[in-house]
């Protein structure tokens, strides 16, 4: 998609801070943290939302979740513990259309979200 944020960083055109990359998955720090560790960790495919996900691609969420378990290991949030978001459509404040999982630590975290 060329008028999308994330498929330009995936592409090269934008660099953000990257923290893990393989050969389906990138991971960057939010450029506006909300937690002293504050990772996105996004398919290299295009997929607007998760309402877009299918049996064609879900395969994509199991590598999203093993990037985001080796990002909190190896920032040191996979012990005390840390948490993983992905917003879905404007009701759930999804802001960039390519899904992306928050993945949040170092610091206490409440229940339930805002
Ligand atoms: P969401 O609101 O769930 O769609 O999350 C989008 C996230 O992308 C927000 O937390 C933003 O701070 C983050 N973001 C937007 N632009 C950039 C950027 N250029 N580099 C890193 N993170 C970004």
């Amino acid at each position: 998609m060329t008028d999308c944020l994330f498929c330009k960083m995936v592409a090269g055109e934008i660099q953000p801070d990257v923290v893990y990359e393989d050969s389906e998955v990138l991971a960057f720090r939010d450029v506006n943290p909300q937690a002293p560790t504050h990772v996105l960790v996004i398919p290299k495919a295009h997929i607007s939302t998760t309402n877009d996900l299918d049996a064609d691609n879900a395969h994509i969420v199991g590598k999203l979740y093993l990037a985001a378990k080796q990002v909190a290991m190896d920032a040191g949030i996979a012990e005390p513990g840390y948490r993983m978001v992905m917003n879905c459509n404007p009701g759930a404040g999804q802001s960039v259309y390519h899904i992306h999982l928050h993945v949040l630590g170092g610091r206490p975290m409440t229940w339930p979200p805002g």
